[in-house]
């Protein structure tokens, strides 16, 4: 027993080092890819959970890895937290979504572009600006931008966060609190928050149909969001209960596969305008 005891302390020792090399290389890598703009962005219909129609997109970061190939976040947003590179990617993408929405746009019912912004780069000097000039040099309307934030951005050094997000506000961009739930933002606490709109976890969408307190836990997110004047996005639809249940509680918008995977530009572009073909 003791030698297993010893093996498995050195396979636990050797994954652990191999986990460290790949962090590493997955940092040095990133600043290249920064460089050699290696990024891309798909983007997510967000649909009327009535009517079906496309209102607006979320921009989903792909890093173009030369040897791994397509890499959605969960490989590298970690470590781009950690060592800083969020911020850069973050300033690129919006700049992208921001021109590719403009062109994505035309001809359909788009109404907005949602961005991810995470707290580091929200919190970096200036990143208000960061926004207006991303408006202005793609010739985005401020009404197309809705910027996703996480509730624990509200809660650390919220004064300067605010005090941003009422700057933001005031040009006409909205806000969105991502994950809405699975932080600690109390609900009366909701009110005085300076946002838009509320995106409910994935988490509580799995099991409304199955489980009645996940359910009546939706249903009072909905309608609390209501009546703070608050529209809400369901995360994660998967099935086709799910998206009646929702309809029926009067949530209105939803994202998730049933609709939806994540798809490149053109592909959202070419989808012609609800109504147009009927
Ligand atoms: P998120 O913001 O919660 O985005 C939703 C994620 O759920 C996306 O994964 C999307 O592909 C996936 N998803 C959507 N519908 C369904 C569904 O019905 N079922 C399942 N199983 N999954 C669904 P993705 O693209 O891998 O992104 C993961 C996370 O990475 C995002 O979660 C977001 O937190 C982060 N992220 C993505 N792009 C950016 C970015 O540009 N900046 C920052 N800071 N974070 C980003
Ligand atoms: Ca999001
Ligand atoms: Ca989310
Ligand atoms: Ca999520």
């Amino acid at each position: 027993a003791k030698g297993d005891d010893k093996g498995t302390w050195q396979r636990y020792r050797s994954e652990l080092h191999t986990a460290m090399v790949q962090r590493l290389e997955t940092r040095t890598a990133l600043h290249e890819a920064i460089d050699g703009e290696q990024f891309a962005v798909m983007y997510q219909p967000i649909v009327d959970l009535t009517t079906r129609e496309t209102a607006g997109v979320e921009a989903l970061v792909r890093w173009q890895h030369p040897v791994r190939g397509l890499l959605g976040p969960y490989h590298f947003i970690e470590v781009a937290e950690e060592s800083g590179a969020i911020v850069e990617i973050g300033r690129w993408v919006l700049r992208a979504a921001l021109t590719e929405f403009t062109r994505m746009r035309a001809g359909t019912t788009l109404k907005y572009v949602s961005v991810n912004v995470s707290a580091r780069q929200f919190r970096t000097p200036g990143f208000v600006d960061q926004v207006r000039d991303a408006l202005e040099d793609s010739g985005a309307r401020p009404e197309w931008l809705l910027l996703e934030i996480t509730e624990s951005l509200l809660l650390r050094d919220a004064d300067q966060v605010w005090q941003d997000l009422g700057e933001l506000r005031a040009l006409g961009v909205r806000i969105a609190i991502d994950d809405f739930g699975t932080g600690y933002s109390s609900l009366s606490y909701l009110r005085q928050m300076p946002v838009d709109v509320l995106k409910v976890d994935k988490s509580f969408i799995d099991d409304i149909l199955g489980s009645e307190q996940q359910r009546a836990l939706v249903d009072a997110i909905v309608t609390l969001a209501r009546n703070f004047d608050l529209a809400v996005v369901a995360e994660g639809i998967e099935d086709e209960g799910q998206r009646a249940e929702l309809a029926a509680m009067g949530c209105p918008y939803g994202q998730g596969f049933l609709f939806s995977k994540p798809v490149w530009p053109h592909e959202i572009s070419a989808r012609p305008q609800p109504g147009v073909m009927s």
